[in-house]
């Protein structure tokens, strides 16, 4: 039996869960970080850290019958003014509790709490994170990496593309709800080996825009390349691997139309699918609570 207290502090998210091994049941309490105009600024996400992450822990600490035996952390990748503090209240927790301090990989979270809640044993795992953006499989315990990003992560892409419109962060549920009213229009596809590139999608979207493309057709061609990269890369890592197995992870993994493109080419193969609910796809510490334990 194991439970582990996770925090997690890489970027947005202010983040505490309880995660208990033998009930396998969660506790998550987040505060997000949500930026009074553009972007993620590091120094502001800091200070969001240094206020929230006392409050989330406290809370889930109150809704826990007794010390965990372990305290587990996001050690990164992430931003290194919010990954200190997040470090130093995951340290001071373990050592006022007297117990082990785990420190775990913030990107193999996102992977393995798909894994260890679908049962897969060596799947595909498609990260699709707000800065990061790769296909990895899991082969004899450790995660390859097989494609990734050659530019911007592909949340950040979509992000970019909406602070372009002046929409408040973070841009990707917004780009959803204005795809579902609009017509595709065609953008540069992007696919080289087994990486994608978002960059120059991003920038030709702006321009349709600017030119005069009604925003729900940009919207809803942005979506349909850039999923339509995602899946297809996927697909070759299964077909690669030969796998029949694929986890989602990350949070723009919360997008419907994705699921939907995955889900149905995983059918065409026969292979099986698993999206973690919404929860465990964007940033939480439920996920590193599970890769801690
Ligand atoms: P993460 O870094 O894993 O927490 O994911 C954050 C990213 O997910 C941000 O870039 C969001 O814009 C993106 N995101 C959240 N919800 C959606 C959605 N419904 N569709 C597409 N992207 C989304
Ligand atoms: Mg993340």
């Amino acid at each position: 039996m194991t439970r582990v207290l996770g925090v997690e502090g890489t970027a947005w998210a202010a983040s505490a869960a309880f995660y208990d091994t033998e009930t396998d049941s969660f506790t998550i309490e987040t505060d997000p970080y949500v930026p009074e105009s553009g972007g993620i600024h590091p120094r502001e996400a800091a200070e969001h850290m240094q206020e929230a992450i006392p409050a989330v822990v406290a809370d889930v600490l109150e809704s826990m019958d007794g010390p965990p035996d372990a305290v587990a952390f996001s050690r990164g990748p992430g931003l290194g003014p919010c990954l200190r503090i997040c470090g130093t209240a995951a340290r001071s927790l373990a050592l006022s509790f007297d117990v082990p301090l785990v420190g775990v990989n913030h990107m193999v979270a996102h992977a393995e709490v798909g894994r260890d809640q679908s049962g897969f044993t060596d799947p595909v795992c498609l990260n699709t994170s707000g800065a990061n953006a790769h296909v990895l499989a899991l082969r004899r315990g450790r995660y390859r990496i097989l494609g990734e990003t050659m530019d911007t992560g592909v949340g950040n892409a979509i992000d970019k593309f909406t602070r372009h419109l002046g929409w408040s962060h973070p841009g990707g549920p917004k780009v959803e709800r204005r795809a579902k009213d609009g017509e595709y229009h065609d953008l540069p596809y992007v696919v080289k080996g087994m990486d994608f590139s978002f960059s120059g999608i991003m920038s030709a979207a702006k321009d349709a825009v600017d030119d005069g493309v009604p925003v729900e057709d940009v919207c809803a061609g942005l979506q349909e390349t850039i999923f339509a990269m995602l899946t297809e890369v996927a697909e070759r890592a299964l077909s690669l691997t030969g796998t029949d197995e694929l986890v989602l992870g990350g949070g723009v993994g919360q997008n419907e139309r994705l699921r939907e493109m995955l889900a149905s080419m995983c059918e065409q193969r026969g292979a099986d699918f698993y999206a973690p609910e919404p929860r465990f796809l964007r940033d939480n510490a439920g996920m590193i609570a599970v890769l801690g334990a």
